[in-house]
């Protein structure tokens, strides 16, 4: 909820201690820790540092509230599989022939100049999958000035656009490393950050692909966004080899795939469009962890 602007709000002193305590931290932030800048200095600083939220001016962004999420609330046993970095010959095509023989609906956050160049081992296969921005170029977010986090973000949101003929409203910040003017320009284009709660770890067991498996299959819980990655070393062929083995450990637990926007649709109990799942959408439930 925005509330700013209302002016019943209290502005008792206690808010402006809070105010003042954000100066120091930005200022902090501004000089490398080096000390504070002062408040003057802060607000007079132009353009905004990757550090700031803040808006230089009035506006009206599409999405007024970005929400992060690393998993959803929901006693439904769903479970969200989601590929990262792609798509690159080695190996995405493999992970959309399992999903494919195995009917399983996931979510790609890929990078866009990766998309423009390898558009063909998409094409038409996207269908029933939801595409995410992972930026332009796998950039760290959390360095980047608005105009490059916009740049990048625009970019690759305009290639999915173009490609995909759909139009992405998650990003997922490349190693979750993000700043302030990621989420400015996150709201600039409606979209929530979409984070995840297991990451599948390929380096941990590249030797012991049974283990990585087990390490997915007993950790998933309902409403878990887990992270993979359909790109990258050795060590990654072995996750998306390993691939068929934790959709059936999890579908043996009775968990069924959805993608991140569906996962969030259905915890938050409304419908879940065009997904050909027939999970029964259930009232809201009590957190299922803490
Ligand atoms: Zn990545």
């Amino acid at each position: 909820m925005n509330d700013s602007g209302n002016p019943r709000r209290p502005e008792g002193p206690g808010r402006r201690r809070i105010v003042k305590g954000l100066g120091i931290a930005a200022g902090g932030l501004l000089a490398g820790g080096a000390g504070f800048v002062g408040e003057q200095a802060w607000q007079e600083k132009d353009p905004p540092t990757p550090a700031s939220a803040a808006s230089v001016d009035s506006w009206q962004p599409p999405g007024r509230q970005v929400d992060v999420l690393w998993a959803v609330d929901t006693a439904q046993r769903l479970v969200a599989l989601t590929f990262d970095d792609g798509p690159m010959e080695r190996w995405t095509p493999q992970a959309l022939d399992t999903l494919d023989a195995e009917k399983v609906t996931a979510t790609f956050f890929v990078v866009g100049s990766r998309l423009v160049r390898n558009a063909r081992l998409v094409h038409d296969r996207l269908g029933r999958h939801e595409v995410g921005n992972h930026t332009w170029k796998h950039d760290d977010l959390s360095k980047m000035s608005h105009a490059n986090a916009y740049r990048s973000i625009h970019r690759t949101h305009t290639a999915i656009k173009e490609i995909t003929g759909r139009e992405a409203t998650l990003l997922r910040p490349p190693w979750g490393r993000l700043g302030g003017t990621t989420l400015h320009v996150a709201a600039e284009h409606g979209y929530d950050l979409a984070l995840w709660s297991l990451l599948v770890q390929d380096r941990r067991y590249g030797d012991d692909p049974a283990g990585l498996v087990e390490a997915v299959v007993d950790n998933t819980r309902p409403g878990t966004i887990v992270l993979a990655h359909d790109v990258g070393a050795p060590s990654r062929k072995v996750a998306v080899q390993q691939l068929p083995a934790i959709i059936r450990g999890l579908r043996a637990k009775g968990f069924e795939f959805v993608t991140v926007s569906q996962l969030r649709q259905a915890a938050s109990g409304r419908a879940t469009p065009g997904t050909g799942h027939a999970a029964p959408i259930t009232a809201p439930s009590p957190p299922s962890r803490p």
